[in-house]
């Protein structure tokens, strides 16, 4: 793309020079011209109103004071040196102060010129103050165009001493705004549908809007550029894949779909998994390449859907395979699976890294050969050497922990590729589904099977720990199991690691042999260690299962009705909710007992709370997202990228399904960018997508 005035280097800009120029790219990665536009404020203060300062009252609101500057002193030294000054009207008077850089206020302050302080007011000894004022010349608070919402940026304390404070940096933006035009690259057509001001207007009134409704319009339109340049790396990777060829047409619900529907599955389908169901049997016939999201809560049944699926594979002449996160995941789904397929003469195999030497060969050779109809395993389905038959259907369990590499990597697998399907732990909300997922079609199973009980949660702290460990003798008196899980964040924190020793140490001191059987599973584990106990804990041959969150995700012992997760504080939402999703599989009431320091943080509480109140996988995520925002709540590992500077995750979600809908008319309608009112978002788009997708190879 040719070079924009947008490209400029900052330090070119009349008042940065080389010194903030560094200390802008260091603090705030500001490094062009585009950069500092694009450095939105992050608040907006409503200065229509002005005080003077006998009519101030201390109070938490930041207000504005209009008055003469006089008495300006300095005093002490060090980091014990202050600056004051006094803000006088006829009547009445407020202190001005600075603890920091007070030197360099100094040097600012005029006596006797008119300003307008902007800050908050305290009362100290019975007079009013205002700590670390903004000040502006009441002339030139006049002469602003936004004379009502002024803008508040984000800065750092090393950027306000070099004078680029809130203020500092309003006035650098200032001399770019209007002084060139930007290229406008939406297509126009939406624009005019939408009234939306141009680029450069719409640039403008984020800085210095006029109004709350002209505010809010131009952030529309810029929130939709950001979101739309995502969904269209969606909507290209989309059209990639169709591209290659038509999907494998699965035509026939055969006998052995059919033979597990009437003979073998022991309840009935839920509403929701047969529209599912539905929805997946669609796909797979249209022709189409399926690319699916299947969302549900913790127990909704996704398994089952998923088992269904791959019959359809097979009753087609394909095979079918399933990929979880962990070992334990793997190998519970392929017993599960095993269950059903082997009354029907079906062979499921597992694959996981530990398999090895002559067991590994031999699967291999049953994939390669056909011999072997469904596969289940951890990434290591996706190594090279594993090569099927004929592949008609991949699915990725928990889709959480594996990135879009991994998707890419199971369409490899056959050529045309197989059919996708993708299944979340537990649910996300929608406006998050599209910015991960946004390639993918949605299914929801938002209805749980029948007579499940609804977990009672409590919060317990220390104190309490008698109790829950009676109540969990007696659990097991009447043979039911229990889950106690540690925090261990990462396997490698040697701390949370000592924490699990010493509560496994305590526990089994607590839990006596041979009353009580203990097994203990954590990452550190070898993996025929780790399954070897968690076989125990199936089997019900061991009462307790002291764990990390290994076994988070899909583990399914029925007979387990008590879970103690410790130090819960230090849990986010979904995971509580994943750990709790553990029991409440059979037909016993179950408990989730949260143990607690005694005071939590306000987040902490709120999570806790929300454990507390609710059991909908889907409320607790939307609450997940307002606490913690998007890119934390579904951490590093996701690709997608979350990082929007206007685009609200949660709040946008008409903004963010509209993009989807333009991303996929505009690839629907012209895949290479073609056409004339095209022609600009080619370039943006272009220059967006280098290094995310092979557009280069597409365009
Ligand atoms: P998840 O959606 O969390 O992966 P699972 O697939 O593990 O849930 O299912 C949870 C439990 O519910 C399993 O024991 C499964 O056999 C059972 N189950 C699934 N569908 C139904 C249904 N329609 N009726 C009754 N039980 C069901
Ligand atoms: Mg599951």
């Amino acid at each position: 793309m040719a070079f924009q005035w947008t490209d400029t280097a900052i330090t070119y800009l009349k008042g940065v020079g080389p010194q903030r120029a560094k200390a802008f790219a260091s603090e705030l990665s500001i490094r062009s011209y585009g950069d500092l536009l694009s450095h939105y404020p992050f608040r907006y203060v409503d200065r229509s109103v002005v005080l003077l300062p006998e009519a101030c009252v201390a109070g938490p609101a930041e207000i504005q004071v209009k008055g003469r500057i006089t008495d300006i002193q300095a005093t002490g030294a060090g980091s014990r040196r202050r600056l004051t000054a006094q803000l006088v009207s006829d009547d009445g008077r407020i202190e001005l102060i600075w603890f920091k850089g007070a030197n360099y206020i100094q040097k600012t302050l005029k006596a006797g010129a008119m300003v307008i302080a902007y800050g908050r007011v305290s009362s100290f000894n019975g007079r009013l103050n205002m700590a670390h004022p903004d000040l502006e010349d009441v002339a030139r608070f006049k002469d602003r165009p936004s004379a009502g919402l002024h803008p508040v940026y984000p800065s750092s304390e090393k950027l306000s001493r070099m004078g680029l404070h809130s203020k500092g940096i309003a006035n650098l933006v200032q001399t770019l705004l209007g002084s060139e035009s930007l290229t406008d690259w939406l297509p126009q057509t939406l624009v005019e549908k939408k009234g939306w001001p141009d680029r450069m207007q719409a640039i403008q009134c984020m800085h210095q809007p006029t109004s709350q409704q002209a505010l809010i319009h131009a952030r529309e339109r810029l929130a939709f550029e950001e979101v739309l340049l995502d969904q269209l790396i969606f909507a290209v990777t989309r059209q990639a894949i169709r591209a290659k060829g038509n999907g494998w047409v699965f035509r026939d619900v055969g006998s052995y779909f059919n033979q597990f529907f009437h003979e073998i599955l022991p309840f009935e389908l839920t509403g929701a998994q047969k529209r599912v169901v539905k929805e997946i049997r669609m796909d797979m016939a249209s022709g189409m390449h399926m690319n699916r999201l299947v969302q549900g809560d913790v127990g909704s049944g996704k398994t089952l859907v998923a088992f269904m699926a791959l019959l359809l594979a097979v009753d087609n002449g394909f095979q079918g395979c399933l990929m979880a996160p962990t070992e334990i995941l793997a190998q519970q789904h392929h017993q599960g699976l095993s269950q059903w397929a082997n009354q029907m003469g079906l062979n499921v195999a597992l694959l996981t890294g530990s398999i090895k030497g002559a067991q590994r060969k031999k699967i291999l050779e049953g994939i390669l050969g056909g011999r072997i109809h469904l596969l289940v395993g951890t990434h290591a389905l996706i190594e090279k050497p594993v090569k099927f038959r004929q592949l008609g259907l991949a699915i990725i369990d928990e889709q959480h922990r594996f990135g879009v590499a991994q998707r890419a990597a199971l369409r490899e697998k056959n050529t045309p590729s197989p059919h996708i399907l993708v299944m979340t732990a537990t649910p996300i909300p929608r406006t998050l589904a599209m910015s991960l997922y946004g390639d993918l079609d949605l299914s929801v199973i938002d209805e749980l099977p029948p007579g499940r009980k609804p977990i009672e949660t409590l919060r317990r702290t220390d104190s309490g720990r008698l109790k829950v460990w009676g109540f969990l003798r007696k659990a097991i008196a009447k043979g039911r199991q229990a889950y106690i899980v540690y925090p261990l964040i990462e396997e490698s924190d040697s701390l949370d690691y000592k924490d699990l020793m010493d509560g496994y140490a305590s526990i089994c001191r607590d839990f006596p042999r041979p009353d009580y059987q203990i097994s203990i599973v954590h990452g550190r584990m070898k993996s025929t260690d780790k399954s070897l106990e968690m076989d125990r804990f199936v089997k019900g041959e061991t009462h307790i299962m002291v764990a990390t969150t290994v076994i988070e995700v899909g583990v399914d012992v029925p007979n387990a009705s008590v879970m103690v997760i410790e130090n819960a504080e230090k849990f986010g939402l979904s995971q509580l909710h994943q750990l709790r999703g553990r029991v409440g599989r059979g037909s016993a009431q179950s408990y989730c007992i949260l143990m607690t320091g005694k005071s939590l943080s306000d987040h902490a509480k709120v999570r806790i709370e929300t454990m507390c109140s609710s059991h909908d996988g889907f409320v607790i995520a939307d609450v997940d997202l307002k606490l913690r925002g998007p890119g934390e709540m579904m951490g590093t590992r996701q690709s997608g990228s979350l990082d929007y500077r206007l685009a609200k995750v949660g709040e946008d979600q008409p903004l963010f399904t509209w993009a989807r809908q333009v991303a996929r008319d505009i690839m629907d309608r012209d895949p290479r960018l073609e056409a004339a009112e095209h022609a600009a978002l080619r370039q943006v788009f272009t220059a967006y997508a280098k290094g995310r997708i092979g557009w280069g190879d597409i365009a």
